[in-house]
């Protein structure tokens, strides 16, 4: 799959301008696979921010935008036919700017995220705003009820560098369709993913002034004025979870509304009556995109009746696995996003090793340019180990022998996270009996795939708060109001 020529939009859209840094300063923009510097982004200030959410808030105020519903779908479907004709720069800033392997891009990262701008187009204009409830008696007499959604307001969406453009997209896309206006801030690693989307909405579609604005900064405090600002109703935010914590207790000032989708340390489980030549070589894709995947499950609950056996088998599949070179198809691993994540990656493995847990595959970096990590499996892990507890957000798979499914299931929950994982089984009632235990928002059983922009997406525990996708999704960007009115 050949890559065309970055030409990255590299200016915040604000108030329907493509826009430098009022104070004119960029920051660099690195390739973490070379280490060379790809280019630079306008470094928005704290007085940009404060235009952005002004102009936001005048759009959602004073135009039609919110109460407009063909008009909104007939946008998005304008900024899903934009973004099919810029689909190729798109794969080719997402594997410059984030490592992402260009393999991995026709799901999640590109051509799959595109796609789902028209489902919330459709949802847009399909979804019934306005439903009458059923008639109550109140005193004697009868009354009506009508049930009214309607858009939150402003939204500050901020985002991570892992999935930068699927991310960037799905907030915008579910934001507008709701009827909110908005301002997004993309991660300082991965700008363009975010900068470019500016340009496809300013110069393809009707999206009107204010409405949505895309601010890039290598300041994270520009992004905690969304948290703070009374004119932001909420905010929408994925990332660590000490961020979300952070953001979860700015918004409590002006009791924002706020979705947090967070860190994850989800377990498959693999039952014993498994066959497991055929499950256990899947463990391998724990290292996908270089681990960085909040729902990719990084520890691996394996029966200790067949443990040799499983660790042989998930051992092989480390060792031939393909990592390097994000542009060459053959890879599902490239880099850490940068030198601060490989740094970070590879002081657990040190800890994991400390901690007495047995390395059997990489544990190191490879020399040479970019932010390489070895695929790396430790077995012999304790459930309480630190790698085994913490999100690592690297290719380091954690394979933890259990005695049985009532263990399993305790290991499994024994975590503070709650986002995802998975069961792997023989019988499929036994399988789903397990699932059906496991404390976390999404679970893939016997290797079903659950992720569609129509499944709802979020977690249990310290994995965040609300859902994210789907109808549930786009309720979360609704408010409900209720009329009453005499019954007839
Ligand atoms: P982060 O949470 O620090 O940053 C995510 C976004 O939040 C960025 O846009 C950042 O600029 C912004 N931000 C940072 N501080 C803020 C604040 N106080 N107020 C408002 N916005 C703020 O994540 P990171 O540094 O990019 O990565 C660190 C760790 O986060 C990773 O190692 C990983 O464990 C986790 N992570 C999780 C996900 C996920 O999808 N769950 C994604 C990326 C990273």
């Amino acid at each position: 799959m050949a890559l065309v020529t970055l030409a990255a939009e590299s200016r915040n859209l604000i108030d329907g301008e493509l826009v430098d840094a009022s104070n004119g300063k960029t920051f660099e923009n690195l390739n973490p696979a070379t280490e060379e510097i790809l280019g630079t982004t306008a470094d928005a200030t704290p007085d940009d921010m404060e235009r952005a959410v002004a102009a936001a808030r005048r759009a959602f105020d004073e135009s039609d935008w919110s109460v407009d519903p063909a008009f909104r779908q007939k946008c998005l479907r304008q900024l899903h036919q934009g973004l099919l004709e810029e689909k190729e720069q798109f794969r080719s800033i997402v594997v410059h700017e984030a490592g992402a392997p260009v393999s991995t891009t026709p799901f999640m990262q590109i051509d799959e995220s595109i796609e789902m701008v028209a489902y919330w187009a459709d949802l847009a204009g399909r979804y019934e705003y306005e439903t009458e409830m059923s008639e109550v008696m109140f005193l004697g007499r009868p009354q009506r009820r009508i049930l009214r959604r309607e858009p939150i307001g402003v939204v500050g969406a901020i985002t991570p560098w892992n999935v930068p453009f699927y991310l960037n997209l799905t907030k915008i896309a579910a934001a507008l369709a709701a009827g909110n206006t908005c301002v997004l801030k993309p991660a300082p690693d991965t700008p363009w993913s975010g900068t470019h989307i500016g340009k496809v909405i300013a110069e393809r579609t009707e999206i009107p002034a204010g409405v949505v604005q895309i601010v890039a900064s290598s300041d994270h405090a520009i992004g905690e004025i969304l948290s703070t600002d009374s004119r932001v109703d909420a905010v929408s935010f994925t990332g660590s979870t000490q961020t979300g914590r952070r953001i979860m207790a700015c918004a409590a000032e002006t009791i924002k509304k706020v979705f947090l989708e967070l860190g994850g340390k989800s377990a498959t489980i693999v039952l014993d009556d498994a066959d497991f030549a055929k499950v256990c070589p899947a463990a391998a894709m724990t290292c996908i995109h270089g681990g960085q995947g909040c729902a990719i499950a990084t520890r691996w609950l394996v029966p200790r009746s067949r443990y040799d056996e499983a660790v042989a088998l998930i051992k092989t599949a480390f060792e031939a696995w393909n990592y390097g070179d994000p542009t060459n198809p053959k890879n599902l691993q490239g880099p850490q996003v940068s030198r601060r994540q490989q740094e970070r990656v590879l002081a657990f493995i040190e800890q994991g090793k400390a901690e007495g847990a047995r390395c059997l595959v990489g544990g190191g970096k490879p020399e040479g340019k970019g932010f390489y990590v070895e695929p790396t499996l430790f077995v012999d892990v304790d459930p309480q180990m630190t790698i085994a507890q913490e999100e690592i957000f690297g290719p380091v798979l954690c394979v933890i022998p259990y005695e049985d499914d009532a263990d399993a299931i305790r290991i499994a929950n024994d975590s503070k996270y709650g986002l995802s994982g998975g069961v792997q089984g023989g019988e499929e009632k036994r399988s789903l009996d397990v699932a059906r235990r496991i404390r976390t928002g999404t679970l893939a059983v016997n290797g079903g795939q659950w992720f569609h922009v129509d499944t709802p997406f979020g977690g249990y525990k310290q994995s965040g708060v609300g859902r994210e996708n789907g109808v549930m999704g786009f309720e979360e960007l609704l408010e409900s109001k209720v009329i009453a009115l005499p019954g007839r």
